[in-house]
């Protein structure tokens, strides 16, 4: 289990689960612990998320903390010198650069927090987040609740009719599922589209 007592610099973190599972909320809880460490954070996040705010990193509660947004992973790079702490969102969307990036930032010494999606609406892993979840120190899975029976949910299952693999998770494209529910949901969209 995670445990902040044990956090020490230069060492990679994931937060990762579905749709509506509080990872953003995770990831800015951490980051504003550390603020009140007086530690200085640095926030990035895509610049194809879109929604609510450019500048910021903002969960479904509203929740915000001040972010920068990027294209690539590289740009983490030019930090400011007393930078200790760096948190990503939405971090499915970066390039596998991503993982270089976030190696070379804890080997010189920094405390890397990444949140992102670990699989996307057809239940497959989700861009980079596999091999993030591999070399970090500590990956906690965040879950949503199940809306159609209240199990810990594990997936977000698409309601809208895009098949495009970017659509954010505005609250009416998405709902949580737990295995079960999203394999039934899936195979009654199956039959559907046979009918
Ligand atoms: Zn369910």
């Amino acid at each position: 289990m995670f445990s902040e007592s044990t956090i020490r610099y230069g060492c990679i973190e994931v937060i990762c689960g579905s749709m509506f599972s509080g990872k953003t909320e995770e990831l800015i809880r951490r980051l504003k612990r550390a603020q009140f460490a007086n530690q200085k954070i640095a926030i990035f996040k895509p610049t194809i998320d879109t929604r609510y705010s450019d500048k910021e990193v903002v969960s479904h509660d509203l929740h915000s903390v001040t972010s920068t947004p990027i294209r690539e992973p590289e740009e983490m790079l030019n930090l400011e010198p007393d930078v200790m702490v760096v948190g990503i969102d939405e971090a499915q969307f970066f390039g596998d650069s991503i993982v270089k990036v976030c190696q070379t930032l804890a080997n010189r010494g920094l405390r890397v927090i990444i949140a992102g999606l670990d699989t996307d609406f057809k239940g497959k892993p989700f861009g980079p987040m596999p091999a993030l979840m591999a070399i970090a120190e500590d990956v906690q899975k965040v879950h949503a609740i199940c809306v159609k029976c209240g199990n810990l949910a594990n997936h977000s299952h698409r309601l809208t009719a895009s098949k495009k693999l970017v659509v954010l998770g505005e609250k009416d494209s998405y709902e949580p599922l737990c295995r079960q529910c999203y394999n039934a949901a899936i195979e009654a969209e199956q039959e559907a589209a046979k009918a």
